[in-house]
């Protein structure tokens, strides 16, 4: 494989079939700061058209870094209402907090620097290194990760290790636009070279891929082991009103509004109510109807004709439903 020819053949691609996103505009160095950061964040585990109009909302009232680091966090979580994965946005906040305190409300631009900052992992880093300041990055999210697999034909355990396929990158190789190279990579990840059916018809890279070749696009994933965990859920109920707590007890959904609830021991033949998937976790939840007896700290009542006025997690917006069915 010829490793330089790859950007001419992926950027030519890109520029005729890219989507045009709000954050690719033509934008000053300051706000492509601003938009990279706050795009990547949304970014980190929801799909790019979920992300457009929360993106656009969010800029449109929270312009750049000053304004984000002085922003009221009970609003902001509004902002980020649906997206879920809630402590994406109490991050983004903090580091906001910190580029306005230290670093004079910009971007550091070494990658060192970017992660030691809340909510900014290696992904994230490289992401930002490549998109907001044009450095040759190649940040590995899924679509770039199965175009490395496809155009390798990677199969075995050990090839699809994350530290092998980022000793692979390599084969990617680099260009001066390494601001529209990563995004082209991940463009064509997502629309040609696509998980179940890639479109090989339309793709750029037949010529050089393994996979194409040999007509095997099969993908072979890492297996995140999934943790079965059970909860009992407690519903007290006053008219149409609803009793949450503000959950300092869980690892997940921190801080938000949840149904008071505790973890139990697993049981076989347990007859759940409801089935709800939190990262790895298979949230197995028995819901019972309780009389309130003693006051229940951080509690509100929550008027159940009145939803939209809360901000409130999918999770807990998907029991109000079930109660609404049963
Ligand atoms: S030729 Fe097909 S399998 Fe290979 S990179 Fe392109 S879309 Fe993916």
């Amino acid at each position: 494989m010829t490793k330089s020819i790859l950007p001419k053949k992926i950027l030519y691609w890109y520029d005729n079939n890219k989507r045009s996103l709000p954050w690719r505009k033509k934008l000053s160095q300051v706000k492509r700061e601003y938009y990279t950061l706050v795009s990547e964040f949304m970014l980190q585990q929801t799909q790019v058209v979920t992300v457009v109009p929360y993106f656009n909302n969010f800029v449109k009232d929270i312009p750049n870094i000053s304004s984000l680091a002085k922003f009221n966090e009970h609003k902001l979580l509004k902002y980020w209402e649906g997206l879920g994965y809630y402590s994406r946005v109490r991050n983004l906040k903090k580091t906001a907090q910190i580029l306005e305190k230290d670093f004079k409300g910009r971007l550091p631009s070494t990658i060192e620097e970017l992660k030691l900052l809340p909510g900014i992992g290696e992904y994230t880093a490289n992401a930002i290194m490549a998109i907001g300041f044009n450095k040759p990055f190649i940040p590995l999210d899924g679509n770039i990760e199965r175009v490395i697999k496809r155009l390798l034909n990677l199969k075995l355990i050990s090839e699809i290790s994350k530290e092998n396929l980022i000793s692979k990158k390599k084969i990617l190789g680099t260009s001066i636009r390494a601001s529209d190279y990563a995004q082209a990579l991940m463009e064509l990840g997502a629309l040609i070279c696509r998980p179940k059916t890639p479109l090989c018809s339309q793709c750029p890279l037949t010529k050089n891929c393994k996979s194409f070749k040999n007509d095997d696009f099969e993908i072979i994933k890492e297996r995140k082991k999934k943790i079965d965990k059970f909860y009992l859920l407690n519903i007290y109920k006053k008219n149409d009103k609803f009793l949450l707590i503000k959950n300092i007890k869980f690892s997940f959904l921190k801080n938000l509004k949840i149904f008071p609830m505790d973890e139990i021991p697993k049981y076989n033949n347990i007859k759940k109510d409801l089935n709800f998937k939190i990262s790895n976790i298979n949230m197995n939840i028995i819901v019972q109807f309780t009389k309130i007896n003693e006051s229940i700290p951080n509690s509100y009542w929550v008027d159940s004709t009145k939803l939209d006025s809360y901000t409130l997690p999918t999770f807990t917006k998907k029991i109000f439903s079930y109660l609404e069915k049963n």
